[in-house]
């Protein structure tokens, strides 16, 4: 098996971890800027966290021979204060040029409060100028459906970006749709307990599409399983799929999104 981890908060995890997905196949990890399970207090402190996902992680995966790509942006749970939002964006441009940044993200909305709405428009304007690709966040439970409207329709508005180059994650059965009909990708996030298990993902990639779908773990700090994704490979083998169609789902569909940006490489190619 092979298979391309397109969403992982490797910061929060153990070496051990690296060596666990090499094991099981990974060829490419990807680690969106998230919330660190607390906020923090300056800009300077979101510096070094860039600099910790664009300088260390990288090395410690290249000891496991594993690709360490990044996105980076000021996540939505951390954009309710707008001067320490727009101190924080004004760091991101020199950040985005380094060798293994993808793209904005994960921006998007957590609580769908006016203050996180402004921050999300400016990362995409910031996104839309430079030509970057885009990873959003879709908020959780009751506020996901709203969440993933407005955040579409903040997209729409901005017509410098192709939704072709932008991933909306953590969708859900009633939110897949939105975003594959809005031209963008959908991720599917498989969590022990809250967002999808591996029955319901591929629940969903069989009865909605598997073209423009990826599956991630989001491992974190919190429980979460950084093998979720090569489980739900073993998964969708028991019930009939094809070692073809497991491979294009957690292979081919997260190199073919990622490959659109020209600084993704796997390692043999
Ligand atoms: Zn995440």
């Amino acid at each position: 098996m092979r298979y391309i981890e397109p969403h992982a908060h490797m910061v929060s995890r153990t070496t051990d971890d690296y060596l666990a997905m090499v094991t099981a196949g990974c060829e490419a990890v990807c680690e969106p800027a998230f919330w660190a399970g607390f906020d923090r207090g300056s800009a300077a402190a979101f510096g070094d966290y860039f600099r910790q996902l664009t300088e260390y992680e990288p090395r410690r995966a290249a000891r496991y021979g594993l690709p360490h790509f990044c996105w980076l942006c000021l996540n939505p749970k951390e954009s309710e204060n707008l001067a320490l939002a727009g101190d924080v964006l004004a760091l991101l441009p020199e950040f985005l040029d380094r060798p293994t940044v993808l793209g904005v993200g994960e921006i998007g909305l957590n609580k769908n409060s006016r203050n996180e709405l402004a921050v999300l428009e400016r990362h995409l304007d910031l996104a839309a100028g430079r030509g970057e690709m885009l990873l959003v966040h879709t908020p959780h439970l009751e506020d996901k459906l709203k969440g993933t409207r407005l955040i579409l329709d903040a997209i729409r508005n901005e017509p410098r970006i192709d939704p072709g180059r932008v991933l909306v994650d953590h969708v859900e059965e009633h939110t897949i749709s939105l975003a594959l009909d809005a031209g963008c990708w959908a991720g599917i996030t498989l969590y022990p307990e809250s967002k999808c298990t591996p029955a319901r993902a591929i629940d969903m990639v069989e009865v909605y599409s598997a073209e423009r779908v990826w599956l991630n773990c989001a491992c974190d700090w919190g429980h979460s399983d950084p093998l979720a994704v090569p489980k739900t490979a073993v998964e969708m083998r028991r019930r009939g799929h094809s070692p073809e169609a497991v491979d294009r789902l957690i292979h081919a569909n997260p190199l073919r999104f990622l490959g659109q940006c020209p600084k993704f490489r796997l390692a043999a190619s």
